[in-house]
């Protein structure tokens, strides 16, 4: 007998009918003769409400219940969709995580599991039961609810796989895969049948927002193979997987974008050792994060520019902060906030040559200018002007023939 995990995402439990959707395709795995688990997100936009809350009764509320507040909405869902099934006759139950338990440790908003009991789940799967718990959550050595971050069921969903050894982890959420690149962006954009763990990590955390990427990091380091699937139409999705087998000669699997990107040059620092650490540290301290970074060779060897990015939001902070350092001189200070970022990604790029030329021909055939550009050995991104980002994304898509 296999047992699946089920995960469904908020909007796949968005509304009573399609709560009464996801109750259909759990009845469908479970009659197919398989232990069913399942993983559920809360509603969708309940979990956003919650947040609002808590900002309304303090800026600064503590941690320990901003999760416990958080955590509210999965019970909810839980608790109708095992009402649903047992209405409709199969033995199910809700389980919050920790009646479980599932053991986690890290800080609040970001914890991450390390354990979950799976022994009561199994025994009740034996007896023919479907469990249904809480995703995005768990409680910490102190018995403290903790919460997985943001989109956290997804890794929920993963780490179950793995403690209860399941055949099969399936992610239903509103769209039926993974693109080669955003279908609202580009319409030529095409389902991907399978993608590796890396390419998938490189995808979820430069902009295509269908999986939490610490999950995909959990997926990769236990070999858990995901498939991503729609819940509101009946299609194959996407497999998430490590296996080489099988695969296309495909050089590049997928494109994306990022929005809110903004972009700062400081011109003329001191050319020196630890000017850089200088710069990055105070940003580092406040928590802003810095991607991509350049920095020019100087040309008279006592002055050279540093550009880097960081997320749009936080160009005021960031300014403020360059501004107080007193241990940085420098020439002038300039900002774009009209910039995104472009990658192509693809682990065939590893053994064949000529990626970045091709790349760079192809937008320069479009006359788009890159401002910066960063690579890994999975990945090549460029820094161009928001506006050219739907003409890139098109003429990358065409280059590397995925259209
Ligand atoms: N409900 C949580 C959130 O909105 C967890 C999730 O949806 O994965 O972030
Ligand atoms: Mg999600």
């Amino acid at each position: 007998m296999k047992t699946i995990v089920l995960k469904f995402g908020g909007t796949s439990v968005g509304s009573i009918e399609r709560i009464k959707k996801a109750i259909k395709i759990i009845s469908s795995h479970k009659k197919g003769g398989n232990n069913v688990a399942v993983i559920s997100s809360a509603m969708s936009g309940v979990t956003n409400d919650l947040v609002k809350k808590s900002k309304l009764i303090s800026n600064n509320f503590d941690k320990a219940e901003y999760d416990s507040l958080l955590a509210t909405g999965e019970q909810a869902s839980c608790a109708l969709i095992a009402g649903g099934l047992n209405d409709i006759g199969l033995k199910s139950r809700s389980w919050l995580s920790w009646q479980i338990p599932i053991l986690t440790s890290g800080p609040h908003s970001g914890a991450r599991i390390e354990n979950i009991e799976s022994k009561i789940l199994i025994n009740y799967m034996k007896l023919g039961g479907i469990p249904i718990i809480t995703g995005f959550q768990g409680i910490n050595s102190s018995s403290r609810i903790t919460t997985l971050g943001r989109g956290g069921s997804d890794a929920s969903a993963i780490m179950l796989a793995k403690f209860l050894k399941a055949d099969e982890c399936i992610i239903y959420t509103d769209v039926d895969g993974i693109y080669t690149t955003d279908p609202r962006l580009h319409k030529k954009a095409k389902k991907i049948k399978k993608i590796f763990y890396d390419e998938m990590l490189e995808m979820a955390s430069l902009g295509s927002k269908v999986m939490q990427p610490t999950s995909v990091q959990d997926a990769k380091l236990n070999n858990i193979n995901i498939q991503v699937k729609s819940s509101f139409i009946k299609k194959p999705g996407t497999l998430i997987t490590g296996s080489k087998k099988e695969f296309s000669n495909q050089i590049i699997t997928g494109i994306s974008s990022t929005k809110n990107d903004a972009k700062i040059t400081i011109v003329g620092v001191k050319d020196k050792p630890g000017i850089a650490a200088s710069i990055f540290k105070p940003l580092s301290e406040n928590l802003i994060n810095v991607d991509m970074v350049v920095q020019n060779i100087s040309l008279n060897g006592k002055e050279t520019d540093i550009t880097f990015t960081i997320k749009s939001e936080d160009l005021k902070k960031t300014e403020k902060l360059i501004k107080q350092n007193k241990k940085i001189s420098y020439r002038e200070l300039s900002f774009d906030k009209n910039v995104s970022k472009v990658s192509i990604i693809g682990v065939g790029m590893i053994t064949t040559p000529g990626i970045t030329y091709r790349m760079f021909q192809a937008l320069a055939s479009k006359k788009i200018n890159i401002m910066v550009i960063s690579t890994s050995e999975i990945k090549i991104s460029v820094l161009i002007s928001d506006k050219n980002i739907k003409k890139a994304i098109a003429v990358l898509h065409k280059e590397f023939k995925l259209d």
